[in-house]
């Protein structure tokens, strides 16, 4: 599909993120560390800033008008959230800290059910946030698996359908991986892990900054969302997770929100999604992370992805050109995202003083002469250039970033 926007108009854009008109040693700053935060455009700062300066009250909880201000706005971004990943009902958009306390969510509440026994799958190439929370599940008897990562970096299918069996509860992958880049097929895995009875946790902190995100057409039963990769605030994210489920699963936390009834021996759960958010939100974060996903519409997640396309094209083509580098994770762009990970020979991981100048970067990189490991190898450390709207990012990454 082509783009929309004029190479002018993303010039444009760029003027909409104060931080990008900054600096360094006397030049310009070329920020390519987004696939570990992004930059704020104006308008998220803007949003939250109005909560503190003109709507600020608790939400839920009462009738006077600043108050029905603050729910407003607060449930409005809400709908805002189901609405840009093609959720059924607001029952089904739950705010957390971010993608990593998403995952905790379904990690220990669906976890309290698990036995001796019973399996988790999950990748090689996953993030610690969707890895660690499930290998800690092997302390109590359930068997834990990780499915392989082929050459080219791409997750292997034959082995995930081995590994699946009729012990297997949940499945526990990424949209797109922030180490390799790849874009996983999560329709098809989804369709397989069902087929057997297991239950799909999909990771989508890097895809859902990045490409149109359908979780209906995913069939996924819970997705994660990382609010400050898509431009929003820090410690604000959601679970996605089908109504049908959630209604079934313990909550998380207790207290505030949560309860619709205490009795000194019993309490009621709240209706869903207020049964997973105890004690008061992150109101303004929630907020900005709406004006967010304005702001991303107002661009059109079809432009995002294409102009990162052509920005991953770019870079791949320069980085190829270098035959001390040894870039992984696919080729076919249709299949990957901005993340860009490379080792270079003779550079070991925390020499930071490599300062490779090209025309698309003019940060600092960091790089390793290890070979690939598993992504959760913090000794197999690559360095990753990522590609984004408003600007290309790169940071030195294990599967933290
Ligand atoms: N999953 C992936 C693929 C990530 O890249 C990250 C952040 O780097 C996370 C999860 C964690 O996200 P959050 O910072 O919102 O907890």
């Amino acid at each position: 599909m082509a783009s929309t926007i004029t190479p002018a108009r993303w010039v444009e854009i760029k003027k909409d993120f104060p931080t990008l008109a900054r600096t360094f040693n006397g030049k310009p700053l070329v920020y390519l560390d987004s696939a570990a935060t992004a930059q704020k455009p104006q308008a998220v700062t803007d949003a939250v800033v109005a909560y503190y300066t003109k709507h600020t009250a608790n939400v839920h909880r009462a009738v006077y008008e600043l108050s029905a201000e603050a729910t407003e706005r607060f449930e409005g971004a809400r709908e805002k959230l189901r609405k840009f990943i093609n959720a059924k009902s607001t029952k089904e958009v739950i705010w957390t800290k971010g993608a990593t306390e998403a995952i905790n969510l379904v990690r220990y509440s669906v976890g309290l059910n698990l036995k001796p026994g019973d399996k988790v799958l999950s990748t090689l190439m996953e993030h610690h946030s969707n890895f660690v929370p499930w290998q800690q599940l092997a302390r109590r008897g359930v068997e834990v698996d990780y499915v392989k990562v082929t050459p080219d970096g791409l997750l292997d299918l034959a082995d995930y359908e081995a590994k699946l069996t009729p012990n297997t509860k949940l499945v526990a992958v990424t949209q797109q991986s922030n180490v390799l880049g790849t874009i996983n097929d999560i329709r098809a895995i989804s369709d397989k892990a069902h087929a057997v009875g297991a239950q799909v946790m999909v990771d989508g902190a890097q895809s859902t900054p990045h490409m149109q995100v359908d979780v209906q057409a995913m069939d996924c039963d819970w997705f994660a969302v990382s609010g400050h990769k898509m431009l929003g605030p820090t410690g604000i994210g959601i679970l996605y997770g089908k109504e049908r489920i959630l209604e079934q699963m313990e909550p998380f936390h207790y207290g505030g929100d949560m309860i619709k009834e205490v009795k000194i021996l019993n309490t009621r759960w709240n209706d869903l999604p207020n049964k997973f958010e105890a004690g008061t939100q992150p109101i303004a974060e929630a907020i900005g992370l709406g004006a967010a996903v304005d702001y991303l519409n107002g661009i059109g997640m079809g432009n995002v992805r294409k102009h990162e396309q052509d920005l991953t094209a770019y870079a791949m083509d320069k980085l190829g050109k270098d035959a001390s580098l040894t870039i992984y994770g696919p080729r076919d762009l249709s299949i990957r995202g901005g993340v860009v990970s490379f080792t270079m020979k003779k550079v070991h991981r925390w020499s930071t003083t490599c300062t490779r100048r090209t025309s698309w970067t003019t940060t600092r990189t960091r790089a390793t002469s290890a070979r690939w490991r598993s992504p959760t190898s913090r000794r197999g450390r690559t360095t990753r250039c990522a590609a984004t709207a408003s600007s290309s990012s790169c940071s030195s990454t294990g599967s933290s970033g």
